[in-house]
């Protein structure tokens, strides 16, 4: 038997860049961001509308197809208030200066939830219900970065 305070430690980091095909249905959902649009999916059976679109409804579990274009509208249904970087990167947690808030979003005239950021308001403003509006870069590209966050409206 080897006594533990023998076993040497090596600490390794690791980096790992990596990519992966996002799908059918999300390589459109961000392809419409560089024309600032919202397009979600519609089921056929039950009507339920999915921002972001998903291929195979979660109630009814039927295939959808049907895109339709969803307001830009919407209202916090949920939040926390992040007092650390969500990517631990190198490191592990880092405090941020400023807190970041985290909202799920329902766009009106959808069913599901969205998660992003809300900016332009304090956390000590910020209300479940509050109505929100997607805020867009200057030149979007095409890229999930193209919508910047939620403000209040
Ligand atoms: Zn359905």
């Amino acid at each position: 038997m080897g006594e533990l305070k023998n076993v040497v430690e090596v600490k390794v980091p690791i980096a790992a860049s990596f990519s992966w095909s996002v799908g059918k249905y999300m390589d459109r959902y961000i392809k419409e961001l560089k024309n600032k649009k919202l397009f979600g999916v519609k089921c056929p059976n039950c009507g339920c509308v999915y921002l972001p679109p998903r291929m195979i409804c979660g109630r009814c579990f039927t295939k959808i197809e049907e895109w339709v274009e969803v307001s830009d509208e919407g209202t916090v249904e949920s939040f926390t208030v992040a007092q650390v970087k969500l990517d631990r990167g190198e490191g592990g947690l880092k405090e941020l200066e400023e807190p970041e808030i985290i909202g799920l979003i329902k766009h009106d005239g959808t069913d599901s939830c969205l998660v992003h950021r809300l900016g332009e308001v304090k956390p000590e403003d910020v209300k479940i219900g509050m109505k929100v509006q997607a805020v867009w870069t200057d030149e979007p590209n095409g890229e999930l970065g193209d919508l910047k966050y939620y403000k209040p409206i």
